[in-house]
C-alpha cells in the first residue's frame, strides 16, 4: 500500500469568538492510499498554520515538504515515517506546530493501519487493559461562584463522576478563586472528583487588554493549600510550563495532585516535567504531542515512573477517540478529557456520536479509530 495524497480542511463554527474554547475552529487532515483506504486525524493547533505546514514546499535539506515525504510511502511503516518526518523538518519543526501537523498525520496513519488490518487501533497498540474508559466533563470556568455551582450540579445530574473547570477567571483574585472552588465542591457531591485548571492567569487591564499574571511556586503553594479543604482531585498548570524547579517545589509542598504538560510537544519536555518537575499527573494532547506514536512513548514513560497520565482534548471527537484507544491500551491512564463546549465540532464531527454514560466511553471495536467523519458538517463548516 502507498500514500497517494493528503487533504487538509479547516472548519470554523459560525459562533467563533476568542474564548478559552479551542473547539470553535478545527483542522482535519486526511491521508489517502492507493488501496482506497483513507485515514484521518486532527491537530490541537492553529488550523490554518497546520494547513500551511502541510502545503509548504521543500525549502532546505532539513526543512522538507511533509506531503512530498509522505507520498509513495507505505503507510503501515508508522514509526519509521514518524522519525523521518521529525528529522527532515528539523529547521522549522522539532517542536511546535510542525509536530502538531505530524500528530494529525500520525493519527491518520494508525486509522489506516486499523482499517487495512480490520482491527481497532487499541489492539494495534498492544490490546486492552480496560475497555471502559473514564472521562471527565470539562467546562470553561464561569465568572461567578453561583454559575460554577450550577454547572457542577448539572454535571452530577448528567451522571458525571468527575468534572473540571478552568481558565477565566481563575487565579487572579484569591478570594474569588476560593469562592469558586467552594462552589464547585458544593455544587457537586462529596464523592465527585473536581479538577481545577489554573490556566493562563489573565487579568483584564483598564484598557481592556489581557495582562498575564504568572504565579511563582510560593504563590501556587499558598493558593493551592487554601483550596485543599475542598479536596480538588488535581490542580492543572498552576505554574508556567518552563518553571521545572517551581513544579518540584510545589509537588513536594502540597498533597493535591499537580497536573501539567498539555503545551508540550514530543516526549522530551514531558520527561523533564516528570523527572525535574516531579509532576504527579502527566498530561498531553495526542494530537499535539506527536500523535499516537509519540503519545504512546510518553504513556509508557509515565508508567515506568508509576505516574498516571491524563489526556488533554479540546478540539474534536477525533482526539477524544484517539485518546480512548490509547487509554484502553495503557495500564496507568487516569482520565480522558471530554469537552462540554457547545461547539458542533466538539460533538457532531464524528459518528457514531460520542455519548458517554456515567463518565464512561467504551473503546470501539470497529476497524481503525472506529469512527467516521460527518461529511455534511465538514462541507457546511469548511473555510478552504
Ligand atoms: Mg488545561
Amino acid at each position: 500500500m502507498k500514500i497517494t495524497d493528503l487533504k487538509v480542511d479547516v472548519l470554523r463554527t459560525p459562533e467563533f469568538h476568542l474564548r478559552a474554547d479551542a473547539s470553535l475552529e478545527s483542522v482535519i487532515v486526511r491521508v489517502y492510499t492507493d488501496e482506497g483506504i483513507m485515514g484521518f486525524g486532527d491537530a490541537g493547533s492553529s488550523p490554518r498554520v497546520i494547513r500551511s505546514i502541510i502545503d509548504a514546499p521543500t525549502y532546505f535539506t532539513l526543512c522538507r515538504s511533509l506531503r512530498e515525504l509522505l507520498i509513495g510511502r507505505d503507510p503501515l511503516e508508522i514509526s519509521a515515517i514518524w522519525e523521518e518526518l521529525y528529522r527532515m523538518t528539523m529547521w522549522a519543526g522539532r517542536r511546535g506546530a510542525y509536530i502538531h501537523a505530524i500528530s494529525a498525520i500520525d493519527v491518520a496513519l494508525w486509522d489506516i493501519m486499523g482499517k487495512a488490518l480490520n482491527q481497532p487501533v487499541y489492539k494495534l497498540l498492544g490490546g486492552a487493559f480496560q475497555r471502559e474508559i473514564r472521562c471527565y466533563a470539562s467546562y470553561v470556568m464561569p465568572d461567578t461562584p453561583e454559575e460554577a455551582a450550577r454547572l457542577a450540579g448539572k454535571a452530577v445530574q448528567e451522571g458525571w463522576p468527575a468534572l473540571k473547570m478552568g481558565w477565566f477567571p481563575c487565579a487572579s483574585d484569591p478570594d474569588l478563586d476560593l469562592a469558586i472552588v467552594k462552589a464547585c465542591r458544593e455544587g457537586a457531591t462529596p464523592a465527585t472528583k473536581v479538577m481545577l485548571d489554573v490556566g493562563p492567569r489573565w487579568d483584564i487591564t483598564t484598557d481592556g487588554r489581557p495582562a498575564v499574571q504568572l504565579w511563582d511556586a510560593k504563590t501556587a503553594i499558598k493558593r493551592i493549600k487554601s483550596w485543599e479543604k475542598y479536596e480538588p482531585f488535581w490542580v492543572e498548570e498552576p505554574l508556567p510550563a518552563d518553571d521545572l524547579d517551581g513544579y518540584r517545589k510545589l509537588t513536594e509542598a502540597v498533597d493535591t495532585y499537580i497536573a501539567a504538560g498539555e503545551q508540550e510537544v514530543t516526549r522530551f519536555p514531558l520527561y523533564e516535567l516528570m523527572d525535574r518537575g516531579n509532576i504527579d499527573v502527566v498530561q498531553f494532547d495526542v494530537c499535539r504531542v506527536g500523535g499516537l506514536t509519540e503519545a504512546r512513548r510518553v504513556a509508557q514513560a509515565a508508567h515506568d515512573r508509576n505516574r498516571p497520565w491524563a489526556s488533554h482534548c479540546y478540539s474534536t471527537g477525533i482526539v477524544i477517540m484517539a485518546s480512548v484507544h490509547l487509554a484502553a491500551a495503557s495500564p496507568t491512564y487516569f482520565y480522558v478529557e471530554y469537552t462540554m463546549s457547545e461547539s458542533k465540532l466538539a460533538h457532531e464531527l464524528i459518528y457514531p456520536l460520542l455519548q458517554p454514560k456515567n463518565g464512561i466511553i467504551c473503546v470501539p471495536e470497529g476497524p481503525g479509530l472506529g469512527i467516521e467523519l460527518n461529511e455534511d458538517l465538514v462541507e457546511k463548516l469548511k473555510v478552504n
